[in-house]
């Protein structure tokens, strides 16, 4: 079993499961829908997970990682936050195009070489969506956690972004939208499922839809 396969399982389980673990199982299914393979082959694969002691494993009920497994998603997502830093930061890349190349780095890249980049960034928290980058021992910090599309009106600071849709980011993009900056969401009409926000200090309102909002995670000010 190639180590990006399992890596991959891992990151699947650890947001299935939700970072805040409380115990439940993630059922077969939802891991195989997720990494969109067959629930044969997702069983296989938590036969073997168990096998290597990553996660707790019951048969029909479902899977959640153990703490070593814990440890090792936390690894892959350190090296892919890490990876999309340096692809934006240093190599000057559009945050829109960094996920993919992201999703392939991650499996190969050595720690020795990631270390240098951790140092050249000077050890960001944060990735360019804003989704927190886990530490050498694997803590988590902080993380934006309400859904613009929870939100009502009233002042709000955009914490995370969706990372995986070049076209969406393209127009956070194009609208200042990015982590750290600061909006007013002036109206929220729920009989057509729009929010009118204005970003701090930009001029213009505007409207965007509740399915989009989910994938801004933000926290009121
Ligand atoms: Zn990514």
């Amino acid at each position: 079993m190639p180590s990006s396969t399992v890596e991959n399982y891992l990151k699947a389980i650890w947001a299935l499961q939700g970072r805040d673990d409380d115990g439940e199982l993630v059922p077969i299914g939802q891991v195989a829908e997720r990494l969109e393979v067959t629930p044969g082959t997702a069983t296989t694969m938590m036969n073997h997970l168990a096998r290597k002691g990553l996660v707790d494993y019951v048969s029909r009920r479902g899977v959640r990682l153990n703490n070593e497994g814990r440890l090792a998603a936390m690894d892959v997502l350190r090296r892919h936050r890490l990876v999309e830093t340096f692809l934006v930061e240093v190599m000057k890349i559009d945050w829109a195009e960094v996920h993919e190349d992201a999703e392939v780095l991650e499996h190969v890249i050595s720690d020795r070489l990631l270390q240098r980049m951790d140092e050249m960034l000077q050890h960001p928290t944060h990735d360019p969506h804003g989704a927190p980058i886990p530490g050498p021992n694997g803590e988590l910090g902080c993380d934006g956690s309400l859904s613009l599309a929870d939100c009502g009106p009233g002042s709000y600071l955009l914490r995370r972004v969706r990372e995986d849709d070049p076209t969406f980011l393209q127009w956070l993009a194009e609208n200042d939208l990015r982590p750290g900056v600061r909006f007013v969401v002036q109206e929220r009409n729920a009989a057509v499922g729009t929010l009118a926000i204005r970003v701090d200090g930009g001029g213009k309102s505007l409207q965007l839809s509740v399915p989009a909002a989910r994938f801004l995670l933000v926290t009121a000010e």
